[in-house]
């Protein structure tokens, strides 16, 4: 297995053939330490990336489960990644449209049971993604942390990492397998895994990054074009759950929010486009 700044980034079932992107280009998109106004727009400026998604994002604005126009548009723009930038991409997906384990309705269940309705949510969008996805022709794979072997494979980093090698994007699916968390830290720590080199924060809520204040609320509140874990967690702003952001912190993991819910994000955040705010 590659470190993250030997790895190559290259076109789907063609690693052998030829590089999409020339050595130099993929050394520099290799490091995160680049300001982020050095970023070439030929190719893409990471070459693995996990992007968390959560449930909410497919449910659009009319109140469904899953709005098939949304699902659809969201899962073009993963298949692009993987078929134009040639990017690895693997996605974390919550169920917050389904089920959450702290609503309101979950409170009167037994904590880790209403966990686990929530992750077998997450497992029910991971199927709806992959069959949207594979519509584009790009195959993918689910690896669920909880073991369901009729309709997923179990996560095994390693089959992971070599599912993102020959071209497919994979789904991780039921979080990290364990009540008392959300999809947040699940999504970092396969993250950090599987050596991508940044965690993709896809919002769904109308909020295009970090602000100084709620946007919603404030007028005045600007957004960070970049800013430090400490610094959001000193001032508590409400980008992921708190044990996420330190451990991207711990392991120096960078952070992009972006809103996903605008046509063409995913494309814009993997090259390298001016959008949102990176933590890091
Ligand atoms: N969940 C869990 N452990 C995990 C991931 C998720 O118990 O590792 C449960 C938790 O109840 C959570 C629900 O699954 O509320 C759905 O995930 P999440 O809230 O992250 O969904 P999202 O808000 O991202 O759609």
């Amino acid at each position: 297995m590659p470190g993250r700044e030997d790895r190559v980034v290259a076109p789907v079932d063609a690693r052998d053939v030829e590089p999409m992107v020339d050595a130099d280009i993929i050394a520099e998109l290799g490091d995160r330490s680049l300001p982020r106004q050095s970023i070439s727009t030929h190719g893409p400026r990471w070459s693995r990336v996990v992007l968390k998604m959560s449930g909410e994002a497919l449910a659009g604005e009319g109140g469904q489960t899953i709005h098939a126009e949304v699902i659809e548009r969201i899962a073009s723009e993963i298949a692009m990644a993987r078929s134009d930038l040639g990017v690895e991409l693997a996605v974390m997906i919550g169920g917050g449209n389904i089920w959450r384990g702290t609503s309101p309705a979950g409170r009167c269940l037994d904590r880790s049971t209403s966990d686990t309705m929530g992750m077998l949510a997450t497992v029910i969008n991971a199927l709806a993604l992959q069959d949207a996805i594979e519509r584009h022709g790009q195959p993918t794979r689910v690896l669920s942390a909880i073991q369901m072997a009729e309709v997923a494979e179990p996560y095994i980093r390693r089959r992971a990492i070599r599912h993102l090698e020959k071209g497919r994007v994979v789904i991780f699916a039921a979080g990290m397998g364990n009540p008392y968390f959300t999809t947040d830290t699940p999504a970092a720590l396969r993250a950090a895994e599987i050596e991508a080199e940044v965690l993709l924060k896809g919002t769904h809520s109308g909020v295009d990054g970090v602000y100084s204040a709620d946007p919603k609320l404030d007028p005045k509140a600007t957004r960070f074009d970049e800013i430090t874990f400490m610094e959001v967690v000193r001032k508590s702003l409400r980008v992921m759950d708190l044990t996420a952001i330190t451990f991207c912190r711990d392991n120096a993991l960078p952070v992009l929010v972006f809103d996903l819910t605008r046509p063409g994000n995913i494309t814009r955040a993997l090259r390298g486009e001016e959008l949102g705010t990176l933590i890091k």
